[in-house]
Protein backbone atom coordinates (compact mmCIF):
# COMPACT_ATOMS: atom_id res chain seq x y z
CA UNK A 1 0.00 0.00 0.00
CA UNK A 2 1.21 3.32 -0.71
CA UNK A 3 1.68 5.12 2.51
CA UNK A 4 -0.68 7.82 3.35
CA UNK A 5 1.05 11.07 4.12
CA UNK A 6 -1.27 11.42 7.88
CA UNK A 7 0.68 13.86 9.08
CA UNK A 8 0.37 16.01 6.46
CA UNK A 9 -3.08 15.02 6.31
CA UNK A 10 -3.60 16.20 9.86
CA UNK A 11 -1.67 19.58 9.24
CA UNK A 12 -4.76 20.02 6.17
CA UNK A 13 -7.39 19.52 8.90
CA UNK A 14 -6.23 22.00 11.73
CA UNK A 15 -5.78 24.69 8.91
CA UNK A 16 -9.31 23.84 7.46
CA UNK A 17 -11.27 26.55 9.25
CA UNK A 18 -9.36 29.35 7.82
CA UNK A 19 -9.49 30.62 4.16
CA UNK A 20 -5.68 32.22 4.18
CA UNK A 21 -4.31 29.47 6.03
CA UNK A 22 -5.83 26.75 3.90
CA UNK A 23 -4.49 28.49 0.73
CA UNK A 24 -0.81 28.19 2.14
CA UNK A 25 -1.55 24.50 3.15
CA UNK A 26 -2.92 23.63 -0.47
CA UNK A 27 -0.11 25.26 -2.36
CA UNK A 28 2.17 23.33 -0.78
CA UNK A 29 1.12 20.10 -1.85
CA UNK A 30 -1.01 20.69 -5.39
CA UNK A 31 1.88 21.72 -7.45
CA UNK A 32 1.96 18.47 -9.47
CA UNK A 33 5.82 17.46 -9.93
CA UNK A 34 6.80 16.33 -13.29
CA UNK A 35 3.14 16.36 -14.25
CA UNK A 36 1.91 13.88 -11.98
CA UNK A 37 0.03 14.51 -8.73
CA UNK A 38 -0.32 11.70 -5.50
CA UNK A 39 -4.20 10.78 -5.23
CA UNK A 40 -3.39 12.02 -1.07
CA UNK A 41 -2.91 15.49 -2.87
CA UNK A 42 -5.55 15.21 -4.80
CA UNK A 43 -7.88 18.24 -3.30
CA UNK A 44 -10.65 18.94 -6.20
CA UNK A 45 -12.63 22.38 -5.36
CA UNK A 46 -16.21 22.30 -7.04
CA UNK A 47 -16.82 24.91 -9.40
CA UNK A 48 -20.58 24.54 -9.04
CA UNK A 49 -22.40 27.59 -8.54
CA UNK A 50 -25.58 26.49 -6.37
CA UNK A 51 -27.50 27.07 -3.30
CA UNK A 52 -25.04 26.98 0.21
CA UNK A 53 -28.03 27.25 2.90
CA UNK A 54 -26.57 27.45 6.71
CA UNK A 55 -28.07 25.46 8.83
CA UNK A 56 -26.84 27.53 12.51
CA UNK A 57 -29.53 25.57 14.26
CA UNK A 58 -31.43 22.22 14.17
CA UNK A 59 -35.23 23.02 13.34
CA UNK A 60 -36.75 20.89 16.57
CA UNK A 61 -35.13 19.78 19.59
CA UNK A 62 -32.52 17.42 18.88
CA UNK A 63 -31.52 13.64 20.92
CA UNK A 64 -28.35 12.43 19.33
CA UNK A 65 -28.52 9.06 20.29
CA UNK A 66 -25.02 8.19 19.14
CA UNK A 67 -22.25 9.48 21.29
CA UNK A 68 -19.01 8.74 22.82
CA UNK A 69 -18.27 11.07 26.17
CA UNK A 70 -17.02 8.51 28.02
CA UNK A 71 -14.34 5.06 27.36
CA UNK A 72 -13.28 2.24 29.40
CA UNK A 73 -9.79 2.88 29.89
CA UNK A 74 -7.91 -0.48 29.22
CA UNK A 75 -8.13 -1.85 26.00
CA UNK A 76 -6.50 -4.24 23.95
CA UNK A 77 -7.21 -5.85 20.49
CA UNK A 78 -10.29 -4.56 20.61
CA UNK A 79 -12.19 -6.06 23.88
CA UNK A 80 -12.30 -3.91 26.65
CA UNK A 81 -11.97 -4.83 30.04
CA UNK A 82 -12.47 -3.07 33.88
CA UNK A 83 -14.61 -0.56 35.32
CA UNK A 84 -11.96 2.50 34.67
CA UNK A 85 -13.26 4.83 32.44
CA UNK A 86 -11.94 8.17 31.06
CA UNK A 87 -14.20 11.56 30.20
CA UNK A 88 -13.18 12.90 26.86
CA UNK A 89 -15.04 15.97 27.36
CA UNK A 90 -16.09 17.87 30.59
CA UNK A 91 -19.75 17.78 31.05
CA UNK A 92 -20.02 21.58 30.54
CA UNK A 93 -17.83 21.69 27.24
CA UNK A 94 -20.34 19.33 25.84
CA UNK A 95 -23.31 21.59 27.13
CA UNK A 96 -21.77 24.56 25.42
CA UNK A 97 -22.09 22.94 21.53
CA UNK A 98 -25.19 21.26 22.74
CA UNK A 99 -26.83 24.48 23.48
CA UNK A 100 -25.61 26.63 20.71
CA UNK A 101 -27.04 23.58 17.96
CA UNK A 102 -30.39 22.85 19.72
CA UNK A 103 -29.53 19.73 20.88
CA UNK A 104 -31.73 18.99 23.94
CA UNK A 105 -29.73 15.89 24.76
CA UNK A 106 -27.18 13.08 24.24
CA UNK A 107 -26.68 9.81 24.73
CA UNK A 108 -23.20 8.67 25.98
CA UNK A 109 -23.50 5.16 24.67
CA UNK A 110 -20.15 3.96 25.91
CA UNK A 111 -20.62 3.97 29.94
CA UNK A 112 -18.66 1.50 30.76
CA UNK A 113 -19.38 -0.88 33.33
CA UNK A 114 -19.63 -1.27 37.78
CA UNK A 115 -18.28 1.84 39.34
CA UNK A 116 -16.84 3.32 36.05
CA UNK A 117 -20.68 2.98 34.94
CA UNK A 118 -22.06 5.09 38.54
CA UNK A 119 -19.10 7.75 37.81
CA UNK A 120 -20.54 8.48 34.19
CA UNK A 121 -24.22 8.70 35.65
CA UNK A 122 -23.69 10.91 38.22
CA UNK A 123 -21.32 13.21 36.18
CA UNK A 124 -23.88 12.91 33.40
CA UNK A 125 -27.39 11.91 33.87
CA UNK A 126 -27.44 12.97 37.21
CA UNK A 127 -25.78 16.29 37.73
CA UNK A 128 -27.16 17.24 34.07
CA UNK A 129 -31.02 15.57 33.80
CA UNK A 130 -32.54 15.40 30.77
CA UNK A 131 -29.26 16.52 28.87
CA UNK A 132 -27.72 12.89 29.14
CA UNK A 133 -28.67 9.55 28.58
CA UNK A 134 -25.67 7.06 29.43
CA UNK A 135 -26.00 3.64 28.50
CA UNK A 136 -23.49 0.51 29.90
CA UNK A 137 -21.71 -2.01 27.90
CA UNK A 138 -21.09 -5.99 28.75
CA UNK A 139 -18.29 -7.42 31.11
CA UNK A 140 -16.43 -8.57 28.57
CA UNK A 141 -13.23 -9.72 31.32
CA UNK A 142 -15.81 -11.72 32.70
CA UNK A 143 -16.86 -13.46 29.61
CA UNK A 144 -14.18 -16.43 30.02
CA UNK A 145 -16.00 -17.14 33.27
CA UNK A 146 -18.22 -20.74 33.24
CA UNK A 147 -21.03 -18.43 35.43
CA UNK A 148 -20.72 -15.84 32.42
CA UNK A 149 -24.25 -15.82 31.06
CA UNK A 150 -25.78 -15.03 34.16
CA UNK A 151 -23.34 -12.62 36.08
CA UNK A 152 -23.84 -10.70 32.80
CA UNK A 153 -27.89 -11.10 32.99
CA UNK A 154 -26.99 -9.55 36.90
CA UNK A 155 -24.97 -6.56 35.80
CA UNK A 156 -27.55 -5.51 33.47
CA UNK A 157 -30.29 -5.47 36.04
CA UNK A 158 -27.64 -3.44 38.65
CA UNK A 159 -27.19 -0.82 35.67
CA UNK A 160 -30.88 -0.32 35.08
CA UNK A 161 -31.63 -0.38 38.87
CA UNK A 162 -28.79 2.64 39.40
CA UNK A 163 -30.36 4.49 36.25
CA UNK A 164 -28.37 3.37 32.92
CA UNK A 165 -30.59 3.71 29.92
CA UNK A 166 -29.52 1.20 27.15
CA UNK A 167 -26.73 -1.38 26.74
CA UNK A 168 -23.99 -0.59 23.76
CA UNK A 169 -22.95 -3.26 21.94
CA UNK A 170 -19.71 -2.23 20.05
CA UNK A 171 -18.52 -4.33 17.01
CA UNK A 172 -16.40 -6.15 19.66
CA UNK A 173 -18.80 -8.79 19.44
CA UNK A 174 -18.48 -10.57 15.76
CA UNK A 175 -15.05 -8.99 14.86
CA UNK A 176 -12.71 -8.89 18.03
CA UNK A 177 -14.21 -10.89 21.07
CA UNK A 178 -12.22 -14.22 20.98
CA UNK A 179 -12.82 -17.19 23.16
CA UNK A 180 -9.73 -16.60 25.25
CA UNK A 181 -10.97 -12.68 25.08
CA UNK A 182 -8.16 -11.84 22.48
CA UNK A 183 -6.88 -15.16 21.46
CA UNK A 184 -8.61 -18.21 20.20
CA UNK A 185 -11.71 -18.36 17.55
CA UNK A 186 -13.74 -15.01 17.17
CA UNK A 187 -17.06 -15.52 19.47
CA UNK A 188 -20.06 -15.37 16.94
CA UNK A 189 -22.78 -13.03 17.36
CA UNK A 190 -25.80 -15.20 18.23
CA UNK A 191 -23.58 -17.06 20.91
CA UNK A 192 -26.09 -18.72 23.02
CA UNK A 193 -24.22 -17.05 26.30
CA UNK A 194 -25.58 -13.65 25.31
CA UNK A 195 -28.94 -15.18 25.59
CA UNK A 196 -29.75 -13.94 29.15
CA UNK A 197 -27.89 -10.42 28.58
CA UNK A 198 -30.48 -9.48 25.84
CA UNK A 199 -33.36 -10.89 27.81
CA UNK A 200 -32.17 -8.96 30.86
CA UNK A 201 -32.68 -5.77 28.59
CA UNK A 202 -35.97 -6.33 27.66
CA UNK A 203 -37.32 -7.36 31.52
CA UNK A 204 -35.52 -4.00 32.30
CA UNK A 205 -36.73 -2.37 29.39
CA UNK A 206 -33.09 -1.12 28.08
CA UNK A 207 -32.89 -0.63 24.64
CA UNK A 208 -29.63 -2.30 22.83
CA UNK A 209 -27.62 0.15 20.57
CA UNK A 210 -25.70 -2.38 18.24
CA UNK A 211 -23.44 -2.60 16.12
CA UNK A 212 -22.33 -5.22 13.87
CA UNK A 213 -20.02 -5.42 11.23
CA UNK A 214 -18.66 -2.19 8.91
CA UNK A 215 -18.95 -0.97 5.56
CA UNK A 216 -18.64 -3.37 2.95
CA UNK A 217 -15.28 -1.90 1.65
CA UNK A 218 -13.87 -2.73 4.90
CA UNK A 219 -14.31 -6.54 3.64
CA UNK A 220 -13.17 -6.38 0.91
CA UNK A 221 -9.52 -6.22 -0.84
CA UNK A 222 -7.39 -3.38 0.14
CA UNK A 223 -6.61 -1.77 -3.63
CA UNK A 224 -7.55 0.12 -6.63
CA UNK A 225 -10.43 -0.72 -6.74
CA UNK A 226 -11.55 -0.05 -2.87
CA UNK A 227 -13.45 2.82 -2.65
CA UNK A 228 -12.66 3.72 1.18
CA UNK A 229 -8.99 3.44 -0.01
CA UNK A 230 -8.24 6.69 1.86
CA UNK A 231 -9.44 5.62 5.05
CA UNK A 232 -8.41 2.30 5.32
CA UNK A 233 -4.90 3.82 4.46
CA UNK A 234 -5.28 6.15 7.98
CA UNK A 235 -6.80 2.89 9.87
CA UNK A 236 -5.30 0.21 8.60
CA UNK A 237 -6.75 -1.57 11.16
CA UNK A 238 -10.13 -1.07 10.40
CA UNK A 239 -9.74 -3.60 7.23
CA UNK A 240 -11.52 -7.14 7.82
CA UNK A 241 -10.30 -8.70 4.58
CA UNK A 242 -8.92 -11.89 4.80
CA UNK A 243 -7.46 -13.87 8.19
CA UNK A 244 -10.36 -15.39 10.17
CA UNK A 245 -13.29 -12.43 10.19
CA UNK A 246 -16.34 -13.58 9.09
CA UNK A 247 -18.22 -12.02 5.86
CA UNK A 248 -19.97 -8.45 6.12
CA UNK A 249 -23.00 -11.32 5.11
CA UNK A 250 -22.52 -13.73 7.73
CA UNK A 251 -21.99 -11.14 10.03
CA UNK A 252 -25.54 -9.93 9.80
CA UNK A 253 -27.36 -12.99 9.57
CA UNK A 254 -25.62 -14.18 12.93
CA UNK A 255 -27.21 -10.45 14.00
CA UNK A 256 -30.72 -11.43 12.35
CA UNK A 257 -30.43 -14.34 14.13
CA UNK A 258 -30.56 -12.57 17.63
CA UNK A 259 -32.97 -10.19 16.69
CA UNK A 260 -35.36 -12.99 15.59
CA UNK A 261 -34.70 -14.88 18.98
CA UNK A 262 -35.05 -12.35 21.04
CA UNK A 263 -38.41 -10.31 20.16
CA UNK A 264 -39.41 -9.07 23.21
CA UNK A 265 -35.74 -6.76 23.11
CA UNK A 266 -35.49 -3.59 21.34
CA UNK A 267 -32.68 -3.30 19.34
CA UNK A 268 -31.52 0.39 17.68
CA UNK A 269 -28.87 -0.88 14.84
CA UNK A 270 -26.14 1.96 14.43
CA UNK A 271 -24.89 3.26 11.36
CA UNK A 272 -28.08 3.05 9.63
CA UNK A 273 -29.09 -0.94 10.37
CA UNK A 274 -25.33 -1.80 9.71
CA UNK A 275 -25.49 -1.48 5.72
CA UNK A 276 -26.41 2.18 4.60
CA UNK A 277 -24.44 1.66 1.12
CA UNK A 278 -27.80 -1.20 0.94
CA UNK A 279 -30.68 0.45 2.27
CA UNK A 280 -33.09 -1.84 0.28
CA UNK A 281 -31.79 -4.80 2.69
CA UNK A 282 -32.07 -2.40 5.81
CA UNK A 283 -35.48 -1.72 4.89
CA UNK A 284 -36.25 -5.48 4.68
CA UNK A 285 -34.93 -5.81 8.12
CA UNK A 286 -36.97 -3.35 9.54
CA UNK A 287 -40.05 -4.72 8.14
CA UNK A 288 -39.06 -8.25 9.29
CA UNK A 289 -38.01 -7.03 12.59
CA UNK A 290 -40.41 -4.92 14.84
CA UNK A 291 -38.03 -4.54 17.36
CA UNK A 292 -35.57 -3.00 15.34
CA UNK A 293 -35.10 0.53 15.02
CA UNK A 294 -32.01 2.34 13.21
CA UNK A 295 -29.61 5.35 13.91
CA UNK A 296 -27.64 7.46 11.15
CA UNK A 297 -24.47 8.24 12.80
CA UNK A 298 -21.36 8.37 10.55
CA UNK A 299 -23.32 7.54 7.77
CA UNK A 300 -24.54 10.75 6.19
CA UNK A 301 -21.45 10.41 3.86
CA UNK A 302 -23.60 6.92 2.34
CA UNK A 303 -27.10 8.25 2.71
CA UNK A 304 -26.34 11.86 0.82
CA UNK A 305 -24.68 10.13 -1.96
CA UNK A 306 -28.04 8.35 -2.53
CA UNK A 307 -30.51 10.76 -2.22
CA UNK A 308 -33.68 9.76 -3.93
CA UNK A 309 -33.40 5.87 -2.56
CA UNK A 310 -32.30 7.65 0.86
CA UNK A 311 -35.49 10.10 0.88
CA UNK A 312 -37.64 7.11 0.06
CA UNK A 313 -36.18 5.41 2.75
CA UNK A 314 -36.98 7.91 5.64
CA UNK A 315 -40.48 8.59 4.09
CA UNK A 316 -41.39 5.05 4.71
CA UNK A 317 -39.35 4.04 7.51
CA UNK A 318 -40.37 7.73 9.20
CA UNK A 319 -41.19 6.37 12.65
CA UNK A 320 -38.23 3.83 12.68
CA UNK A 321 -35.10 5.93 12.22
CA UNK A 322 -32.99 8.16 15.04
CA UNK A 323 -30.85 11.10 14.93
CA UNK A 324 -27.52 10.11 15.77
CA UNK A 325 -23.91 11.47 14.67
CA UNK A 326 -21.18 9.13 16.84
CA UNK A 327 -20.05 11.69 17.66
CA UNK A 328 -16.45 11.82 19.56
CA UNK A 329 -14.81 14.83 21.29
CA UNK A 330 -11.46 16.49 19.87
CA UNK A 331 -8.60 15.67 20.01
CA UNK A 332 -9.87 11.91 19.68
CA UNK A 333 -12.39 12.69 16.94
CA UNK A 334 -10.03 14.74 15.11
CA UNK A 335 -9.11 11.45 13.65
CA UNK A 336 -12.16 10.82 12.14
CA UNK A 337 -13.36 14.08 11.10
CA UNK A 338 -16.98 12.68 9.95
CA UNK A 339 -17.98 11.96 14.01
CA UNK A 340 -15.77 15.30 15.71
CA UNK A 341 -17.65 16.57 17.92
CA UNK A 342 -18.09 20.63 17.32
CA UNK A 343 -20.77 22.78 15.88
CA UNK A 344 -20.07 21.67 11.75
CA UNK A 345 -20.52 18.55 12.69
CA UNK A 346 -24.30 19.19 13.59
CA UNK A 347 -24.44 22.01 10.92
CA UNK A 348 -23.48 19.31 8.13
CA UNK A 349 -26.43 16.77 9.29
CA UNK A 350 -28.78 19.37 10.03
CA UNK A 351 -28.42 20.86 6.37
CA UNK A 352 -28.60 17.26 5.01
CA UNK A 353 -31.62 16.72 6.57
CA UNK A 354 -33.45 20.21 6.13
CA UNK A 355 -32.32 21.14 2.89
CA UNK A 356 -32.04 20.75 -1.15
CA UNK A 357 -28.63 22.01 -1.50
CA UNK A 358 -26.43 19.93 -4.14
CA UNK A 359 -23.25 18.49 -3.14
CA UNK A 360 -21.48 19.85 -0.40
CA UNK A 361 -19.36 18.10 1.91
CA UNK A 362 -20.23 15.47 4.18
CA UNK A 363 -17.22 15.95 7.29
CA UNK A 364 -15.35 18.86 8.33
CA UNK A 365 -12.55 18.14 6.43
CA UNK A 366 -10.32 18.99 3.21
CA UNK A 367 -10.48 15.81 2.04
CA UNK A 368 -13.99 13.80 2.38
CA UNK A 369 -12.58 11.14 5.04
CA UNK A 370 -14.54 8.06 4.12
CA UNK A 371 -14.80 8.71 0.71
CA UNK A 372 -14.17 10.69 -2.42
CA UNK A 373 -17.20 12.06 -3.10
CA UNK A 374 -19.88 14.44 -1.61
CA UNK A 375 -23.39 14.87 -0.59
CA UNK A 376 -27.06 15.89 -0.84
CA UNK A 377 -29.46 17.04 1.19
CA UNK A 378 -33.04 14.91 1.65
CA UNK A 379 -35.20 17.94 2.67
CA UNK A 380 -37.47 16.42 5.42
CA UNK A 381 -40.79 17.17 5.67
CA UNK A 382 -41.66 18.88 9.19
CA UNK A 383 -43.51 15.83 10.54
CA UNK A 384 -40.73 13.60 9.10
CA UNK A 385 -37.71 15.87 10.88
CA UNK A 386 -39.49 15.90 14.26
CA UNK A 387 -39.49 11.91 14.13
CA UNK A 388 -36.04 11.41 13.32
CA UNK A 389 -34.67 14.53 15.70
CA UNK A 390 -36.66 13.87 18.68
CA UNK A 391 -39.74 11.67 18.55
CA UNK A 392 -38.45 8.51 17.61
CA UNK A 393 -35.65 8.72 20.20
CA UNK A 394 -37.65 9.92 23.04
CA UNK A 395 -39.93 6.83 22.55
CA UNK A 396 -37.14 4.32 22.72
CA UNK A 397 -35.54 5.91 25.32
CA UNK A 398 -38.53 6.24 27.53
CA UNK A 399 -38.31 9.72 28.29
CA UNK A 400 -41.29 11.46 29.77
CA UNK A 401 -42.72 7.79 30.28
ZN1 LIG B 1 -20.02 4.88 17.91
Amino acid sequence: MTILNRRRWLAGLGTAALGVARETAAAEVCAPRDGRLLLEDFRPESMLHVPETRVPRARFPVIDVHTHLTFTRREGKGVAVGDEIDFALAPGKALEVMDRKGVQAMVNLTGGTGRGLEQALAALDRAHPGRFYTCTEPSYGQFREARYPQLQADAIERAAKSGARGLKILKTLGLYLRERLTEGPLVPVDDRRFDPMWEACAAHQLPVFIHVSDPEAFFRPVDCRNERWDELGHHPDWSFHGRDFPSHESLLAARDRVFARHPKTRFVGLHVGHDAENLALVGAALDRFPNLDVEIGARIGELGRQPRVAARFFDRHQDRILFGTDAVPPPEGEKYPQQVFKDELYEIYDRFLETDDDYFDYAPAPVPPQGRWKIYGIKLSEGVLRKVYVDNASRVLRIGA
